[in-house]
């Protein structure tokens, strides 16, 4: 069987599947049971469930960081609380009920109470005790529970979507490979797995329904392209790919050390984007010259409560002490859209991606933009460091974002905290009322990334995540094009640098394209560079101006893709 997908990470994976369906608990309540067994499975369930959070902990903590093992330690703690357990014990004893129903209705009892509190640390327990309790259900249940972060075996994972945390806490070493049934190239699913440099094939519409545990997989994460059960000479021949790959990899890693420049000289930079701290191995690793988008929503995201300066400024000044004194673009929170915080209530929108998000949020939200921003300053001191607001629509709100930091320089001042004075201040444009407007705004900032994630989607009205129309959702729409160039050249009219922190940045047929438009930072996925390296010593700048050039008389972007396709394959 052959199932085709979004080719989301590059790589040849083969291997067992393992597919991962969020069974839902379903709890009978059954009278007149034997109470001895009922209170010993509700035991042995605890014994399992307090074995496998150690294990999580203390692997989150080795490899991920003490403060991200929290959680676990949290949950481990609900498991010794004598009250949840003894409740627990007496309503199987007095109602003769079972052990799942009985830990259910204490979950429930528990819950209300800790919800109603006034303390807010009281509150989010409530959570924990939720998460810890369906745990041991499961367990009493006898649902196989899936935890990545201890796999036995090499497997290819198949979900419907996986979660920042799934990614975070899985084990790197067992995973070979991603398939999910939802995505497209820019989800943060197939972000993740480029960072973490796993071959994945994203929206793979029935993956999970048509796949089974146990199956032999293979697949290509460039084109997309997934056998299920394949014949002993398919396996050989993506045997064969997976060497050439890993061959090409090797020659790659020779342009270690190496300018990017082009043939006739231009030097551009090749910087990568990152979700946490830990992504820095892979950047080095891959030689970037510096990180052109650190996304810090993740920070938020994998947290239980909204990250305090503390928290936030420990995480930033790792990036920067980490690029040493190469330059860190780290972008204020862009949370809203897809991206949800279980501890923030967000209204139900008609439009999310239209909606409160991002710099719309912040500059409601002051408190949590300045906590953002006095850490970010306060991390200023430890390298080179670039500030850069998501999704501004106006100049009002770019005016406004600058102020709440002069706002906070000036607090850190009063309170004799060091900041740089160097701190670079730019924006994403994202959206094209922005990139219309860039003359205006080119003499407001230091910067301008270009956000072709988004720009794609509200220039085109399509939503990135929706497959159905995903066949509208192209790069090289005209439009789309014709704005890059403009932006490109309104901020080089006033003087500033332009960089792209989107997935064009680093895709082979858009390089040439850009470099003749003249961008000045290419800023993508760690495993992408040096194959963008390759690509840029091998052209001529002048050379790509003309391409350019002829690239903007075309009229659709099946043409421009065409013309791209042919210029890439003439070339090899
Ligand atoms: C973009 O929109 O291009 C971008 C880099 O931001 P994100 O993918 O995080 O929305
Ligand atoms: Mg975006």
């Amino acid at each position: 069987m052959e199932l085709k997908g979004i080719g989301a990470s590059p790589g040849i994976a083969i291997g067992k599947a393992l597919v991962i369906k969020n069974e839902e608990i379903k709890i009978d309540k059954k009278t007149n049971v034997d109470i001895q067994a009922e209170i010993k499975k509700l035991r042995d369930a605890i014994v399992l469930s307090k074995r496998e959070l150690e294990q999580i902990k203390n692997k989150v903590a080795h490899e991920v960081g003490e403060e991200e093992a929290e959680i676990f330690g949290a949950h481990l703690l609900v498991l010794e609380d004598p009250e949840l357990i003894g409740e627990t014990e007496n309503k199987i004893k007095n109602e003769t009920v079972n052990a799942d129903f009985a830990l259910n209705e204490t979950k429930e009892m528990f819950v209300s109470i800790f919800e109603s509190m006034d303390n807010e640390y009281m509150r989010e327990r409530a959570t924990d005790i939720k998460d810890v309790t369906n745990r041991v259900i499961r367990h009493i249940l006898g649902i196989k529970v899936v935890d990545l972060s201890s796999l036995d075996e090499e497997v290819i994972l198949v979900a419907h979507d996986l979660t920042p945390s799934d990614t975070a806490s899985m084990d790197k070493e067992k995973v070979q490979g991603f398939l999910t049934d939802i995505g497209g190239r820019t989800s943060h699913t197939a972000i993740m797995s480029r960072t973490l440099e796993i071959p994945a094939i994203v929206g793979i519409d029935n993956a999970t329904t048509s796949i089974k545990d146990g199956d032999i997989l293979v697949f290509d994460g460039d084109n997309g392209v997934l056998i299920v059960n394949p014949e002993k000479s398919i396996i050989n021949e993506y045997k064969e790919k997976k060497k050439v790959f890993e061959a090409d990899k090797l020659e790659l890693e020779k342009l270690i050390g190496q300018e990017s420049l082009t043939a006739d000289g231009r030097k551009v930079e090749l910087a990568g984007n990152i979700g946490t701290p830990n992504d820095l191995e892979g950047l080095i690793n891959n030689d970037a010259e510096g990180v052109g988008l650190y996304r810090t929503e993740f920070l938020y995201m994998d947290s239980d409560k909204f990250p305090d300066e503390e928290t936030q400024y420990q995480a930033y000044k790792k990036v920067l002490e980490g690029m040493k004194d190469k330059p860190v673009v780290i972008r204020t929170l862009d949370i809203g859209g897809d991206k949800k915080l279980s501890y923030f209530h967000m209204d139900e929108e008609m439009n999310p991606f239209l909606g409160y998000r991002a710099i719309r949020l912040c500059l409601d939200k002051t408190e949590i933009f300045k906590t953002q921003l006095r850490a970010l300053f306060r991390a200023s001191v430890h390298g080179k460091l670039r500030i850069m607001f998501p999704m501004i629509s106006s100049l009002e709100e770019l005016l406004k974002a600058k102020d709440i930091c002069e706002e906070v320089k000036e607090e850190l001042s009063s309170e004799s905290i060091l900041y740089s004075k160097d701190v670079e201040i730019g924006m994403m444009i994202e959206v094209p009322s922005a990139a219309i407007i860039s003359d205006i705004l080119a003499k407001h900032v230091d910067f301008f990334s270009i956000g072709t994630n988004d720009l794609v989607q509200y220039t085109c009205a399509v939503d990135r995540m929706n497959q159905k129309i995903s066949y509208l959702y192209n790069q090289f729409n005209p439009a789309v094009l014709r704005l890059i160039n403009l932006v490109i050249n309104n901020a080089h009219q006033e003087g500033k640098w332009v960089g792209m922190c989107g997935e064009s940045a680093g895709d082979e047929k858009m390089i040439p394209i850009l470099l003749g438009f003249g961008l000045d930072e290419f800023s993508m996925s760690p495993i992408s560079i040096l194959r963008a390296r390759r690509l840029i010593k091998s052209l001529n700048e002048e050379d790509m101006i003309e391409l350019a050039e002829e690239v903007l008389d075309l009229e659709s972007a099946e043409e421009v893709e065409k013309y791209m396709d042919d210029f890439i394959a003439s070339r090899k």
